[in-house]
């Protein structure tokens, strides 16, 4: 690890002194690794071309050419215990750290004289339809991260990991850099005959095909406290998920 440090270290003073150095999709990972990050997928922008319009990588940065997927896990004690502010100082941490962790990536590949754009991992966000209490992100960070290779989507629609299962968030650069892409999973890590998330939902919120009615989930989702803190509520869908990974962390 403290070479690669070095390594990377090395080559972003080199940018710094205005070499011209290249930045390899294996060396990217490695530097959003030491920032952090606990899985790493690269997607070419050629493999958005079923994205919403205005929700495209190029919709973000004209000149996109790769999206880069950072995702970081969160203890199963958090999912499994019975603390909501547990929970939610956990979920609100993670966020905070893949954001950090996307931002100075993007620093870092702004050094090699391309562009780059850290899409928040959570919020703020601008798409709302206030009927529907349906939000968007301006990227779809669980489709990015299967596109990059890092897992396939549950019928509750979170993204599930080998290495995690459900248990990740994420948070991508959208660069001008073209990188090498991942192979795409070609596994499907949700279990066929299971339908666990969808028995166990309290709002009934999850649709047979993967889709989640936000305007149902949200009576459950989050609570706030007498105190006016905002509270993460409901989890069943992800603790109730079988499909759990295959590293213990
Ligand atoms: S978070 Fe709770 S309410 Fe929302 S879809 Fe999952 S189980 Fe249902
Ligand atoms: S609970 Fe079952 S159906 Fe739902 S995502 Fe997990 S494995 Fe798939």
């Amino acid at each position: 690890m403290e070479n690669i440090e070095k390594h990377v270290g090395f080559i972003l003073s080199e940018c710094n002194k205005g070499g011209q150095i290249t930045l390899t999709a294996d060396l990217m990972k490695e530097l959003a690794r030491l920032k952090g990050g606990d899985i790493i997928g690269i997607a070419p922008v050629d493999r958005f071309e079923m994205a919403p319009q205005g929700f495209h990588p190029e919709d973000i940065l004209a000149d996109a050419r790769s999206v880069i997927v950072i995702g970081k896990y969160f203890p199963l004690g958090v999912l499994l215990g019975r603390s909501k502010a547990a929970m939610t100082n956990a979920i609100e941490t993670v966020f905070s750290a893949l954001d950090r962790c996307a931002y100075e990536l993007s620093c870092d590949i702004e050094k090699t004289g391309e562009r780059a754009v850290p899409v928040p991992a959570d919020r703020p966000y601008i798409s709302w339809d206030i009927d529907r209490q349906h939000g968007c992100g301006d990227l779809s960070q669980k489709h990015a991260a299967v596109l990059a290779g890092l897992g396939s989507l549950g019928k509750n629609s979170l993204l599930l990991t080998p290495e995690f299962g459900n248990r990740v968030n994420l948070v991508s650069v959208v660069t001008t850099m073209a990188l090498q892409g991942d192979p795409l999973l070609e596994r499907d890590l949700c279990i066929q005959e299971c339908n666990l998330c969808i028995r166990s939902c309290p709002a009934k919120a999850i649709r047979k095909g993967g889709k989640v009615v936000q305007k149902e989930c949200r009576r459950y989702h989050s609570i706030t406290t007498p105190r006016g803190f905002t509270h993460f509520a409901c989890w069943e869908c992800r603790k109730i998920c079988p499909a759990r990974g295959n590293l213990k962390c």
